[in-house]
């Protein structure tokens, strides 16, 4: 299907305990630029993704991904969840987890062929974790562990990548290497999703934005949308304090 959204999503609505957390949300996706999607904590961002993927139920409305219903294009979208979300302690090697990437691809009873542990390795290289790759996933750091998890996301081979506020907790050096990956898969043809809520970067990071706060506030190019009037609508009086920092809006305000 030509010009096809990638990700359409209409009149969507999903609820926590009847307390709606997005509401109404219709969002055609198509951009080949990296989609940032900002707004306070508590705005919606990881249900959106969740709804994405079908993880959360679906109060009201559709989402079609490459024009099919999410079940049946699952293995072409990998997700990074927020981090709080994942059991560190559970006993597992970089290897393994990278390797989980490829399950998408695997029969239920079949066993990782030497191709598909090429692929691993070569996942775990792009991300930097070699020398790392028989270490329990408990026992790195928040920037390590981070790494792994994208590494896993390309051992996947998916077209549409989603990342949730995949900065936090990561040193400089792994915020830079994130960025770089994203650039690459995005060059490769891929949709690159990413949830954020620091403001701080949102215009070097972000091509497109979708900004929302239940609401769909806007979606647009970046230099359109980064403005402060939709900026405080999106994060009502919180902006105040972040204007105060004035570098949000850059000189050519
Ligand atoms: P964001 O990622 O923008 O911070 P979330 O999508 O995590 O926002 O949450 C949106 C709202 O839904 C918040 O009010 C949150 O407390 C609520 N919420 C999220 N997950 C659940 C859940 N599993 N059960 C109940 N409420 C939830
Ligand atoms: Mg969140």
């Amino acid at each position: 299907m030509q010009n096809a959204a990638v990700i359409d999503i209409q009149n969507l609505t999903v609820s926590y305990h009847r307390k709606p957390a997005i509401r109404s949300i219709n969002l055609k996706l198509q951009e080949k630029g990296i989609i940032g999607i900002i707004g306070p904590n508590g705005a919606g961002k990881s249900t959106l993704l969740k709804a994405i993927l079908k993880l959360v139920p679906i109060e009201h409305g559709t989402i079609k991904v490459f024009g099919e219903p999410v079940d049946k294009v699952r293995s072409k979208i990998s997700y990074v969840p927020q981090k709080e979300i994942i059991d560190w302690d559970f006993p597992v090697t970089v290897e393994d987890v990278v390797m989980m990437g490829r399950y998408a691809h695997l029969g239920a009873i079949e066993r990782p062929s030497a191709r598909d542990r090429a692929i691993v390795d070569e996942a775990i290289d792009k991300v930097s974790m070699n020398e790392y790759k028989k270490q329990q996933i408990g026992n790195l750091s928040g920037g390590q562990q981070q790494r792994v998890f994208l590494a896993r996301a390309l051992a996947q081979e998916s077209e549409i990548l989603l990342l949730d506020e995949p900065f936090v907790g990561v040193d400089a050096t792994t915020e830079q290497a994130i960025i770089d990956l994203m650039h690459t898969l995005n060059d490769e043809g891929k949709m690159v999703i990413v949830v954020n809520h620091d403001l701080g970067k949102v215009q070097d990071y972000f091509d497109y934005l979708v900004m929302i706060n239940q609401w769909l506030v806007a979606y647009g190019p970046t230099r359109e949308v980064f403005k402060p009037e939709l900026l405080s609508r999106t994060y009502g009086g919180r902006l105040t304090i972040l204007q105060k920092t004035e570098r949000f809006f850059g000189v050519a305000q």
